[in-house]
């Protein structure tokens, strides 16, 4: 770290924080990456497979972390966080979990988002019934079935759309944006490991706008065979060693019973706590869900010497977020040249 040009603090190691931090650091300033977990990548290291191009997520990870650790100006502290701060001036002093403190002219929040909680949705049975998933406790599992026998394997596969999100009732009304996509993605691999499962996906919409979305989600429908039902279950219960899920094909107005080996909810994706609490303490701007929300007229910012990227805003995917880190990188750096 060179004491002598100006610092900004990045606060979260996924795909937005690191991308946000090599752009800052190849600006030639400091660029102090933090990160609580012991290693950098966020939910991106915890995913199997990724849309929109059946991309390894590892590789896709590995290449990001690398141009970090290669950039001289990037220093990255894991298992740590941020414990208080005061702002001064033109800077911020932060004291970190390490019980280190760092002066900081400038601050990027990318901490991500955080998961519904399924429990509010109890009669799904996650939790409570052996085989039922949130999507991304699938991406784990896609991982550990490439070693099952083939026998072990699940033949009848479900996955439940919009668990929680655009419903009023659980005061999450909007869409979480890229649900649709993940939930398409991970029906596709899971045909890709045992070919002769079955797939459902439940739906209410399918939201595809995005480049190649819709021809992604297509491929799964007619190349991969994984069959869209229309329409919302309403109970899941254990029967005879299988999850007997019931529901109305509402295009075709039939009901519908289909006895599945695992399902997989994709609950909603929501502010995190971690989020809320660094927005009080830097004096961040949150919308009424505790997202973080931009100036207007300044996408990246939220408050003085403070911007944003990536999940801590609202769900987005990878490249999203990434785009998003190099816009507040910009924002920082053209903030530190005026400095
Ligand atoms: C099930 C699932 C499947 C997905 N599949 C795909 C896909 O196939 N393709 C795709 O493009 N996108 C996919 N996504 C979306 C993708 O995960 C996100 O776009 C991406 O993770 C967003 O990156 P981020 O940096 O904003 O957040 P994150 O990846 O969540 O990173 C945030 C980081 O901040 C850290 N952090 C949090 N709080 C603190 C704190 N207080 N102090 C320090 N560090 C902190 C976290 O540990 C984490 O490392 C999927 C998401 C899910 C849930
Ligand atoms: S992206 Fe799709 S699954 Fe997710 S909330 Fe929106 S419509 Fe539902």
């Amino acid at each position: 770290m060179n004491n002598s040009v100006k610092t900004a603090l990045i606060i979260g190691g996924g795909m937005a924080g690191m991308e946000a931090a090599s752009k800052i650091g190849s600006a030639g300033y400091n660029a102090i990456l933090l990160e609580k977990e012991d290693h950098l990548g966020g939910i991106m290291k915890q995913l199997y497979g990724s849309f929109p191009r059946w991309d390894n997520p590892q590789e896709l990870v590995g290449q990001k972390v690398k141009i970090v650790e290669e950039n001289p100006n990037v220093t990255v502290k894991i298992n740590t966080t941020v414990k208080s701060v005061q702002k001064k001036d033109e800077s911020f002093l932060v004291e970190l979990s390490s019980n280190e403190q760092v002066e900081i002219d400038a601050v990027v929040l990318a901490t991500g988002f955080g998961f519904f909680d399924t429990s509010e949705y109890g009669e799904y049975g996650h939790g409570s019934f052996d085989n039922v998933y949130t999507a991304l406790e699938f991406e784990g599992k896609l991982k550990e079935m490439e070693s099952w026998d083939k026998k072990d394997l699940p033949q009848v596969v479900a996955f439940f759309k919009c668990v929680g999100s655009r419903d009023r009732s659980k005061g999450y009304p909007y869409c979480s944006k890229i649900c649709c996509m993940f939930t398409a993605k991970e029906a596709g691999l899971m045909k890709d490991i045992n070919p002769d499962a079955k797939c459902f996906v439940f739906y209410m919409d399918y939201r595809a706008a995005g480049k190649e979305y819709e021809e992604f989600v297509r491929s799964v429908i007619e190349d991969k065979h994984v069959r869209y039902v229309r329409g919302r279950p309403a109970k899941v219960l254990p029967e005879n060693g299988k999850l007997m899920i019931r529901a109305e094909d509402t295009l075709m107005g039939v009901p519908v019973e289909v006895a599945a080996d695992m399902i997989v909810l994709a609950n909603a994706m929501i502010p995190s706590e971690a989020t809320k609490e660094l927005a009080q303490l830097f004096g961040a701007k949150t919308d009424q869900y505790g997202f973080i929300d931009y100036i207007p007229g300044h996408p990246t910012q939220t408050g003085d010497r403070v911007f944003f990227a990536g999940g801590c805003g609202f769900p987005v995917e990878s490249l999203g977020a990434q785009y998003q880190g190099a816009a507040a990188a910009a924002d920082v750096i053209a903030l530190l040249n005026q400095d």
